[in-house]
C-alpha cells in the first residue's frame, strides 16, 4: 500500500497493490450479493437490515456502523471494513465505493515533470502540471501564462 496524489479525487490518498486490493474486491462482491444475485445478509426491510448489521456488529465485525448511515453506508460495510484491515486506516469519506479505484493498476506511471500519477499507462501529457509530451521534440507546458 502506497499514499499517492489521485488526479479523480484532487486529493492524496492509499493505492493498493493487486493482493492487498483483491481482498477489498472479494468484500465487495460479497456486499454485491452472491452467484443468484441476492446480495448476501439483506434480504429484509432497511429497518430488519440494519438491525442485523448492528447484531452482526455486535457479535464479530471490528468497525462500527456509523449513527445515520445510509443504506449505500451498511451496504458496503464489508467493503470498508476490508479496506481498513487491509491499510490500517480508517476510510473517512462518505461511500465506500469510492474504494474501487484506490489500486495502483488503475493509474498509469507518474508524471516525468511533477511526479503525480497519469491517468493511464500511454498518457503523452499530464494533467496536473500541464505538460505535454506527445511530440518529444517539442514538449509544451499547457500552464504556461
Ligand atoms: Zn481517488
Ligand atoms: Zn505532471
Amino acid at each position: 500500500m502506497k499514499v499517492d496524489w489521485c488526479w479523480a479525487c484532487k486529493r492524496e490518498h492509499p493505492m493498493l497493490d493487486e493482493a492487498e486490493f483483491d481482498a477489498v474486491w472479494r468484500a465487495y462482491r460479497e456486499a454485491e450479493g452472491d452467484r443468484f444475485g441476492k446480495p448476501v445478509g439483506l434480504v429484509g426491510t432497511p429497518q430488519e437490515n440494519r438491525e442485523r448489521l448492528l447484531r452482526l456488529q455486535n457479535s464479530h465485525m471490528s468497525s462500527s456502523i456509523p449513527p445515520g448511515a445510509t443504506s449505500r453506508q451498511i451496504r458496503y460495510q464489508p467493503l470498508k471494513d476490508a479496506y481498513e484491515r487491509v491499510t490500517g486506516l480508517k476510510f473517512e469519506g462518505d461511500d465506500p465505493k469510492v474504494i474501487l479505484h484506490y489500486r495502483c493498476s488503475f493509474y498509469g506511471p507518474p508524471c516525468p515533470y511533477c511526479g503525480r500519477l497519469l491517468r493511464n499507462e500511454r498518457a503523452k501529457q499530464c494533467f496536473e502540471c500541464g505538460m505535454d509530451w506527445h511530440d518529444p521534440a517539442k514538449i509544451v507546458c499547457h500552464r504556461k501564462p
